[in-house]
């Protein structure tokens, strides 16, 4: 390793400079969605079994929730427009946008050329975790899925419960079409429950025992149509192993709900981003 240069101490102590400031965001009306969550009814419940996934539509304007039952379980959710999978949920810019883990306010957003909300978070009953003291959190855009492929690479093993082969089923069956086909619209997940963060000392993506207890859940409008797809992980709470069938895993329920008819007065659907895809060709 090379010297630290004589001015090593002056380099190190610019100062950060947040990337992406969020203040001309437009403003989340955070407690019109409630009021509107408050009177919404149950549409539909999904019910997804350990190590399994499933698909489920929201229509714009109307709620979902990820909610843990029966134990802690962490869950991989898949969004894209119901009528243009090509419009998926983007991790990364997300990420950029409202930091490595999301909470109550946040919003999900859509891969170029679109980048407009999905959806919104409205509640979030792990919002009083914050960061720990080995800087996990819940809820994380920094993690991919876990997949055949890396464990494939790491142990040479041939797994198939991962979240993303579990997604992939799910969106095959969902399309009818083969799983091989499905498979390139499975994208990077909201990590749902899980508690991760960067080790201080390697700075390499760790997972912990999510804090998540049955009964805990997390709600999102959906900004646009929506077709979902949540993946019951195999490293259950992800406190040990994932991509084996050693860790005990849990179900997982999702719920649509429907606000009452006028109850979410002047929400209007985000429309596409407006750059004008020229790129200065
Ligand atoms: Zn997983």
């Amino acid at each position: 390793m090379k010297m630290d240069p004589d001015d090593a101490a002056t380099r190190r102590a610019a100062r950060p400079v947040i990337c992406y400031p969020t203040v001309t965001l437009p403003p989340v009306p955070l407690e019109a969605y409630r009021t509107a969550l408050a009177d919404a009814e149950i549409a539909g419940r999904v019910r997804i079994a350990p190590r399994e996934a499933e698909t489920f539509r929201v229509p714009a304007g109307a709620f979902f929730r990820v909610r843990s039952v029966e134990g802690p379980q962490v869950g991989d959710l898949n969004l894209w427009a119901a009528d243009d999978l090509s419009e998926r949920f983007y991790s990364g810019k997300t990420r950029a946008l409202h930091g490595t883990h999301v909470s109550t306010g946040a919003r999900l957003w859509s891969c170029f050329p679109h980048l407009r909300p999905m959806a919104t978070i409205v509640e979030d009953d792990l919002d009083w975790y914050g960061i720990d003291s080995d800087g996990g959190s819940v809820h994380d855009v920094i993690g991919t899925r876990c997949d055949p492929y890396t464990a494939h690479l790491l142990s040479g093993r041939q797994y198939h419960a991962c979240c993303h082969s579990n997604l992939t089923r799910a969106l095959a069956a969902h399309l009818g079409c083969a799983a091989t086909e499905a498979e390139p619209h499975v994208h990077d997940v909201l990590n749902v429950f899980m508690c991760t963060g960067f080790t201080r000392d390697t700075g390499q993506y760790f997972m912990k025992a999510s804090p998540v207890r049955p009964g805990d859940a997390i709600t999102f409008l959906a900004e646009i149509d929506l077709l979902g797809a949540l993946s019951a992980c195999p490293g259950g709470d992800c406190g040990s192993e994932h991509s084996s069938d050693a860790a005990p895993c849990h179900p997982l329920e999702v719920e649509i709900l429907r606000p009452a008819p006028g109850s979410l007065a002047g929400w209007a659907e985000p429309s596409r981003n407006g750059y004008d895809r020229g790129h200065g060709a």
